[in-house]
């Protein structure tokens, strides 16, 4: 959904409040959300305000995914949850080649747009990008999976021999 500067009045736009919700279930369409499988957006809200030309987006965000526990291979679903400030900047006011110019605080996410308005996929995109887990774990005791049988040792010794399991003494063991 695209929402044009010369939309967000000077009190600011309520996303939610003057779109509806409707596009919440389909702004994560396409989005590959790695190492997840699958990503939707449960609930969403944003605020748009322009400060000059730089827009001032202060959202929330509920999101639920499907993925595979890193040790086991079991389902694993993750809800991330988040709430975000970030500031978008119009990509012709900073100058060509200068990189890192301190234009805001340094807590606030900083992106840019093309000067006319701005792609709310984008943004949730963004921060969607920015909250998905870098491990993930059915739980953190996981025991994961015999290297032997394949069996889930969760579920109990799958019985092979405990010499077969690879440990960082087997080194010490060759002759
Ligand atoms: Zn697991
Ligand atoms: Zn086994």
């Amino acid at each position: 959904m695209y929402i044009k500067v010369s939309e967000i009045q000077r009190q600011g736009l309520d996303v939610v409040a003057t779109r509806g919700k409707a596009w919440i279930p389909r702004v994560l369409e396409g989005m590959n959300p790695y190492p997840l499988r699958t990503c939707r957006m449960l609930s969403a809200g944003l605020h748009l305000a322009l400060e000059g030309r730089d827009i001032f987006a202060d959202g929330s965000f509920v999101a639920e995914g499907d993925a595979s526990c890193d040790r086991c291979n079991e389902p694993v679903k993750v809800t991330m949850e988040k709430e975000f400030q970030a500031v978008l900047v119009p990509r012709d006011r900073v100058p060509a080649g200068a990189a890192n110019v301190e234009l805001h605080e340094e807590d606030l996410d900083i992106g840019f747009y093309d000067g006319a308005g701005v792609e709310v996929n984008d943004i949730f995109w963004e921060q969607v990008a920015l909250a998905l887990p870098v491990k993930l774990l059915c739980a953190e005791e996981c025991r994961g999976v015999c290297p032997s049988c394949g069996g889930n040792l969760n579920r109990g010794e799958c019985g092979c021999p405990g010499e077969t399991r690879t440990t960082p003494f087997d080194i010490l063991k060759k002759p």
